[in-house]
């Protein structure tokens, strides 16, 4: 579990959701075993999605964003829902490359600059709000803000940094997106910005404060900072048997009876979580009865 505080300014101008994210993210890489370039680049993608879940309205409400981008680490996907859970994958979290050249890990590189982030929220209406921006760099952060600002029209800055250690363990894991508020005096804005601008990396604020209130008011100093609600997001798989059985349903008689002659049982398992569910020839003629 990790805290999540989300704040204002007293002025209403903006609103800010605010993370240290270093055990959930850690707690991912345990999962997924990911070089440093993957951990950074799916532990950013699912602090963001866990932010983004916790602005949703209802109940069950879940978001969903994908990143296409076209480099080595192929494939990202994560799914919080408005409560803060959070799971996710990448295609190939085994992806590494040399740093870049600023000396950091190669996000960018790793995930690729030519594509889409694709964010699908269900609202639990008919169909699913489905948005879509171009990538601006792979590196995360500036490609959620895009979203933001094209797919949503929502003025947005959204910062996010994973630290790895040298025995790939998560030494510091953070983010924060900033939205303007509808009312904003505009004479804010310059101020927040310059403000944005000049603070030090997620990463280097949660090694150096070890605190989110104190990163808070660094981050925000010459605005006076209200706590709306305290929450918290962690790293959470729902899946079940039940719901590998439905997968199973889904792919009909035909093949259900082709996996029995031939393997003569089914091994499924979890993206997010990478449980196996093993379905035995008996399970697998009891879901053919289902079938029907
Ligand atoms: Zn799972």
């Amino acid at each position: 579990m990790n805290k999540v505080i989300i704040s204002m300014d007293k002025a209403k101008n903006f609103r800010v959701y605010l993370t240290d994210a270093t055990n959930m993210v850690e707690k991912m890489r345990g999962i997924h075993n990911t070089t440093p370039t993957a951990s950074a680049a799916l532990g950013r993608t699912i602090i963001v999605t866990a932010l983004m879940g916790l602005m949703l309205k209802g109940k069950d409400d879940k978001i969903t964003a994908i990143i296409k981008g076209g480099g080595p680490a192929g494939q990202i996907l994560s799914v919080a829902d408005s409560t803060g859970r959070v799971k996710g994958y990448i295609e190939n979290p085994k992806v590494d490359l040399p740093l870049n050249e600023k000396g950091k890990l190669d996000i960018g590189g790793a995930v690729g600059n030519q594509g889409t982030l694709t964010i699908i929220k269900d609202l639990g209406l008919k169909e699913p709000y489905i948005g879509q921006s171009q990538l601006v760099s792979g590196e995360i952060a500036e490609d959620f803000a895009a979203y933001f600002a094209y797919s949503e029209q929502q003025p947005s800055s959204v910062m996010t940094g994973v630290l790895v250690d040298r025995d790939l363990s998560i030494m510091a894991a953070g983010g924060c997106i900033v939205q303007l508020l509808p009312d904003a005096d505009t004479e804010v804005i310059p101020k927040l910005e310059e403000r944005i601008m000049a603070a030090p990396s997620m990463t280097d604020l949660i090694t150096q404060y070890n605190d989110i209130h104190a990163v808070l008011n660094v981050i925000f100093e010459g605005f006076e900072m209200i706590i709306v609600e305290e929450k918290e997001i962690s790293y959470e798989c729902d899946c079940s048997r039940e719901r590998m059985e439905k997968a199973l349903i889904s792919i009909g008689k035909q093949e259900l009876e082709r996996i029995i002659e031939e393997d003569g049982q089914a091994e499924l398992i979890c993206h997010f979580c990478l449980k196996g569910y093993l379905f035995d020839k008996t399970d697998l003629e009891n879901i053919i009865k289902e079938v029907g």
